[in-house]
C-alpha cells in the first residue's frame, strides 16, 4: 500500500481518503468540545389533536449552536455521535434539559424525546430518566419517549424488559417513523407501544397518491384495533390535514401548525397567558 511508503506518499495517493478522515476527526473534537461548551438545545415542535386542534404536546428535537457553522441540524452530527458513543451523554443531557422545560408547562403538555437506538442498549437508561424525572419533579405520565424500529433489531428479551420498565413508571412509548425501517408487523404485536407516528414520507403524499392514503389509512386501522393511538408527522398543508383527521389519526405534527422551535419563543407562542389568538389552522 502506498501507505508503507510513508507519509507523503500516502498523501499524495489517497488524497481524498486522508481528508475525510481529517474533517472526521475534527468533527468529533468539535463535538466532544461543544457538549462541554454547552452548545446544544432542544427546539419544541407542538403536536396537536385532530380531534379539536388542541396542542397536547411538543417534540424535544436538538439542535447544535455551532460558534462558526451556526446552527446545525441533527442528522447532520447524530449519526458521527452515534458511532463514537457520545450520543450516550449527549442524549442524557436531552432527556435532563426536555424534562427541565417541560416541568415549566401547564401540567397536561407533554414532551415527548427522541432515544438513539445505541441510547437504548446502554446499560443504565432507566435510572438516568428516573433521575431527570426526580429533578425535575416532571410527573412520568408528562414523558414520551420515541424509538425508531432499529431499536427491535437486536436484544429483543432486554428491549422488551427496558420498555416494560419505563411503562411500568408510566412513561409513554411511541415508535418513531413508522414503515421506513424494517417494519415487521411483528414488533406491533410483542412490543408495548403507546403510539405510532405515521413517518412524513407517507403523510407528503396523501394530497397526490392513493398509495399514501391507503397506508395511512391502514396503520391508523391497525394501531386502532392494537389500542394504540397514531400521530401523523409532517402535516404542510390544509389538504394534509383534513385527510389525515378523516382517516382517523388521533393527532398530528407539522410545519403547519408550527416549526420546532426554541423553548422560550414556544412559551410565548403558545403557552403563556398572553399567548396570541390561535391561528386558524388550529380551529377546528
Ligand atoms: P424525527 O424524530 O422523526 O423528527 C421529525 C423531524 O421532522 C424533525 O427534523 C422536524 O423538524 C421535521 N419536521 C417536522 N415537521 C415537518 C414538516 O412539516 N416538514 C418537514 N419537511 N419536516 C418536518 P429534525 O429536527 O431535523 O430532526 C431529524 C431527526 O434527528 C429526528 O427525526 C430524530 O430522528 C433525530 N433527532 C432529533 N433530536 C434528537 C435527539 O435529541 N436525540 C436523538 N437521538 N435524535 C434526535
Ligand atoms: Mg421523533
Ligand atoms: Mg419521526
Ligand atoms: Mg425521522
Amino acid at each position: 500500500r502506498a501507505k508503507s511508503d510513508g507519509r507523503g506518499m500516502y498523501r499524495f495517493f489517497e488524497p481524498a481518503m486522508d481528508e475525510e478522515a481529517q474533517s472526521r476527526r475534527a468533527l468529533e473534537q468539535d463535538l466532544r468540545s461543544g457538549l462541554a461548551a454547552g452548545e446544544f438545545e432542544l427546539h419544541y415542535q407542538p403536536i396537536v389533536k385532530t380531534d379539536g386542534r388542541e396542542i397536547t404536546g411538543f417534540e424535544a428535537l436538538i439542535r447544535w449552536r455551532h460558534p462558526r457553522r451556526g446552527l446545525v441540524a441533527p442528522n447532520s452530527f447524530i449519526p458521527l455521535a452515534e458511532e463514537i458513543g457520545l450520543i450516550v451523554p449527549i442524549g442524557e443531557w436531552v432527556i435532563r434539559q426536555a424534562c427541565a422545560t417541560a416541568s415549566r408547562w401547564p401540567s397536561h403538555m407533554h414532551v415527548a424525546v427522541n432515544i438513539s437506538a445505541v441510547q437504548f442498549r446502554q446499560a443504565g437508561l432507566t435510572e438516568v430518566i428516573v433521575g431527570a424525572l426526580a429533578a425535575s419533579g416532571l410527573d412520568p405520565q408528562r414523558l414520551e419517549i420515541e424509538i425508531t424500529e432499529s431499536v427491535l433489531l437486536q436484544d429483543r428479551n432486554g428491549t422488551l424488559a427496558t420498555l416494560h420498565q419505563l411503562r411500568a413508571l408510566g412513561i409513554r412509548i411511541a415508535m418513531d417513523d413508522f414503515g421506513t425501517g424494517y417494519s415487521s408487523l411483528t414488533y406491533l404485536q410483542c412490543f408495548p407501544f403507546d403510539k405510532i407516528k405515521i413517518d412524513r414520507s407517507f403523510v407528503s403524499g396523501v394530497g397526490n397518491d392513493a398509495g399514501s392514503l391507503s397506508i395511512v389509512r391502514a396503520v391508523a386501522a391497525m394501531a386502532r384495533g392494537l389500542g394504540m393511538t397514531t400521530t401523523a408527522e409532517g402535516v404542510e398543508t390544509d389538504e394534509q390535514r383534513d385527510r389525515i383527521t378523516a382517516e382517523g389519526c388521533t393527532e398530528m405534527q407539522g410545519y403547519l401548525f408550527s416549526r420546532p422551535l426554541p423553548a422560550a419563543e414556544i412559551e410565548r407562542r403558545f403557552l403563556s397567558a398572553e399567548a396570541p389568538v390561535r391561528p386558524d389552522r388550529f380551529a377546528a
